[in-house]
């Protein structure tokens, strides 16, 4: 690198705070070199002057550095997908040694390349040659990645889709868009927006992202909401029928209190002559024997609550109106109801 490019280089690491060695220097040096032999030969970047590399390349990959640099341990798994001729992987690998660096592309050429300048730079990474949508289902590269970087490799909803299987639980994808770019689009969750710089590259935007549910997750999700709801509403609703019934049983065992309480004031004479007189208000029987008719509650689909009351003889079947019964000849008050509770009896037997 000369004076010139040096210098360009160095200021720009400074706007980014950024503080290389000899050694990473030289990293970065033989990097200029080797590129610009390789891309004479085999386009790797398209035409590019020396200052073009350096600030477009070299620069704008390590604009991401204050934006992961927090998140890298020593374990860090990263992989740059679509890398090309190693951006923005390369240059986060000379800067974040630490980090367990792989680098994927579906071009030959490129890789051939990278395999060759990482024994320049005497780096390791791994070199995968393959397509991203095919190597996402091997095993050691499924939810595996801690950071995936992915720059210039097709448009953002494409790019989320295309990244998102590599990524731990907890991974974060970092994506340099352009400020402009529609969000609205982005479905992974947005955790940092990142604007590097202006002297960097002007107009970029760094965009840290986790990861969205995947299509199956997503119908793994509605299948297990499906089956929990399938489990507990009825369960729910059984809860509601038992204490429905069970307020009524109280409430039937009360009724039948009252009307025997009645029955001895008048010395085994007369019971309660009908349902309007247990149900009028203002009649001797509520206002001595109960405050108010209480409620039939079923919790039977077709029969409301209710308080009212109808008259049966003798021998007369239940008419399922979903109401209280009660048999005048005998005083004895019952649920007008044929359907069977949540313990298999008939309610009318109650
Ligand atoms: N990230 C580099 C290269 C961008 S060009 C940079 O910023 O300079 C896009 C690169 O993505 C190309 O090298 C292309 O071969 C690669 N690519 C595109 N689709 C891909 C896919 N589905 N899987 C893997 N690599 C892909």
């Amino acid at each position: 690198m000369n004076s010139k490019l040096l210098e360009i280089f160095l200021q720009g690491l400074q706007i980014l705070k950024i503080e290389l060695n000899q050694k990473q220097l030289e990293q970065f040096s033989i990097y200029l070199k080797e590129l610009k032999e390789w891309n004479s030969k085999f386009n790797l970047i398209g035409p590019a002057a020396d200052e073009e590399i350096i600030q477009k390349h070299f620069l704008d990959s390590l604009s991401i550095v204050p934006v992961i640099k927090s998140k890298i341990t020593k374990q860090c798994v990263l992989t740059d997908i679509g890398t090309g001729a190693g951006f923005p992987g390369i240059p986060l690998k000379i800067v974040l040694p630490e980090i367990s660096l792989t680098l994927l592309d579906s071009s030959k050429k490129k890789t051939e390349f990278l395999r060759y300048l990482c024994k320049r730079l005497e780096i390791e990474a791994k070199i995968v040659c393959g397509r991203a949508e095919e190597i996402s289902n091997k095993p050691e590269y499924t939810k595996t990645q801690d950071i995936v970087t992915a720059r210039a490799v097709t448009k953002i909803f494409g790019i989320e889709k295309l990244c998102s299987p590599f990524l731990k639980k907890d991974g974060i994808l970092i994506l340099q868009i352009s400020s402009k770019t529609d969000f609205k689009e982005i479905k992974g969750e947005i955790m940092e927006k990142f604007i590097p710089p202006s002297a960097i590259l002007p107009g970029r935007m760094i965009l840290s992202l986790k990861r969205g549910f995947t299509l199956i997750e997503l119908m793994i999700v509605v299948a297990i909401i499906g089956l929990l709801a399938a489990i507990a509403i009825p369960k729910f609703a059984n809860m509601i029928r038992k204490s429905k019934e069970g307020a009524t049983k109280g409430a039937l065992g009360n009724l039948r209190s009252a009307i025997t309480l009645y029955y001895s004031d008048f010395e085994g004479f007369q019971y309660p002559q009908n349902a309007a007189a247990i149900m009028n208000i203002s009649g001797p029987f509520q206002t001595k024997y109960v405050n108010s008719m209480p409620t039939v509650k079923l919790g039977i689909s077709g029969h409301t609550d209710t308080a009212d009351m109808d008259d049966f003889n003798d021998g007369d079947t239940s008419t399922d109106l979903g109401n209280w019964g009660y048999i005048t000849s005998q005083g004895k008050a019952f649920v007008n109801c044929i359907h069977t509770d949540t313990k298999g009896e008939l309610i009318s037997g109650w």
